[in-house]
């Protein structure tokens, strides 16, 4: 059987045996949680986050470097942004219109009166946009602030472009160095379907079904809204800007959607998802080394949506009517918001309180969908990660007949 399918297999059985623990047998489930699919879980998160700050450091200084001059990196790199930020906001349009025609806030009595959140105070975007310098580089990577280190690699490609053959050792060693990451990214993957199906088995068995029920109508118009927003802007985006087949984009994405799914973190599933997308997808490495590591950190589509729609859902909740100015806030509010929602699982719902401050609605409200939002996320985070994807391969299109180097083959 080949990778994907063993582990699209993994999450499956994953479900499966969440599922049927949960609702038939709660103390097997715990004991079985705590001693194999926690441990199996975590040992493959930990693999994968292993891999995540030295790769994003060796391939983006290869990416900057081999672009060859900062002209095409600037180029690259507002295209890049552009797309970001367009289909961001397409995201969270969907995601109100779709609020807005099956109102799943008044889709049952929910307990506004009840509902508590501790609103944690999350940095305000402009600071981390401000902070994208890094003072100091080590700390940066230490503590795995993907922007900095993004930041420091860009110029260490820049520099290593401008002093040329002098640099050759040093580039040859980041050089290496990717190809060690890359290489272990593969022996990683092997333990990919254990390490899927133990995460799955301790999201899926831990949930609480009844909180599900009641949220059916919140979970179902986010869901939608995810898949529809797939479909048109990804499927349009490989169709339409690349020139290729939607069908084979996702078939060939699907690996990385599925680590995306079990983890719930756009950050670890980085190096599956830039392996699948240079293997599979054949998108030249230093386009898939400058535009997903930058799109797991500032592009989050799904996250987007779940912002736009848990927003409508509160709104209707409570009773309280959003004005046309107020949605346009929400828009750009969301999108500053999925901008600044680092790549980990849960931070999309920390940011959400950003997005309710901005158009006074109550912050408390987010207690509403808290006890349902780890399995949204997991959803979310499969999108995020597909909206870096489609860009990867789109920009690769377009800088075709530029001379990007480095092809990796698959192996
Ligand atoms: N878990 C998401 C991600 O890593 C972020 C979020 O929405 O919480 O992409």
């Amino acid at each position: 059987m080949n990778l994907t399918l063993k582990i699209i297999s993994a999450l499956i059985l994953g479900v499966v045996v969440g599922l049927t623990l949960n609702l038939t047998a709660p103390d097997v489930f715990t004991v079985l949680n705590t001693y194999l699919f926690v441990p199996i879980g975590q040992l493959f998160l930990s693999l994968i986050s292993m891999l995540v700050v030295p790769l994003v450091f060796f391939s983006i200084i290869l990416g900057a470097a081999g672009l060859g001059d900062p002209q095409k990196l600037g180029r690259i790199g507002l295209k890049t942004v552009v797309y970001f930020l367009a289909t961001t906001c397409f995201a969270i349009i969907i995601g109100l219109l779709l609020s807005e025609i099956v109102q799943p806030g008044t889709a049952g009595d929910f307990d506004t009166e009840g509902a508590e959140f501790n609103a944690v105070e999350a940095p305000p975007v402009s600071e981390t946009l401000m902070n994208i310098i890094p003072k100091n580089p080590i700390s940066a990577m230490a503590e795995g602030n993907m922007l900095q280190i993004i930041v420091f690699a860009v110029f260490i490609g820049l520099a290593l472009t401008a002093l040329g053959e002098k640099t050759k050792g040093i580039f040859t060693l980041v050089e290496q160095g990717n190809d060690i990451m890359m290489y272990l990214v593969g022996l990683v993957m092997k333990f990919a379907p254990y390490g899927t199906f133990g995460l799955i088995a301790t999201a899926i068995g831990s949930q609480g079904f009844s909180a599900i029920r009641a949220m059916g109508a919140y979970m179902l118009v986010v869901v939608a809204a995810l898949i529809i927003h797939s479909v048109i802007t990804y499927g349009g985006t490989v169709a339409f800007l690349a020139k290729k087949s939607p069908i084979w984009f996702f078939k060939n994405f699907v690996p990385a959607m599925t680590v995306a799914f079990s983890t719930s973190s756009s950050n670890a599933t980085l190096p599956v998802s830039m392996d699948v997308a240079q293997k599979r997808l054949k998108v030249p490495e230093p386009i898939s080394s400058f535009v997903q590591p930058l799109g797991a950190t500032i592009n989050m589509d799904g996250t987007a949506i779940m912002q736009g729609v848990a927003t409508m859902f509160i709104a209707q909740a409570y009773g309280i009517d959003l004005t046309m100015g107020e949605l346009v806030t929400v828009v750009l509010t969301a999108l500053l918001a999925s901008i600044g929602t680092a790549g980990v699982p849960g931070v999309g719902l920390i940011m959400l309180a950003m997005v309710l401050s901005s158009v006074n609605l109550p912050v408390e409200g987010i207690g509403l969908i808290l006890g349902i939002d780890r399995v949204l996320d997991m959803a979310r985070t499969a999108v995020n990660i597909t909206g870096d994807a489609a860009c990867a391969v789109y920009v690769a299109e377009t800088e075709k007949n530029n001379n990007i180097k480095r092809q990796r083959a698959e192996i």
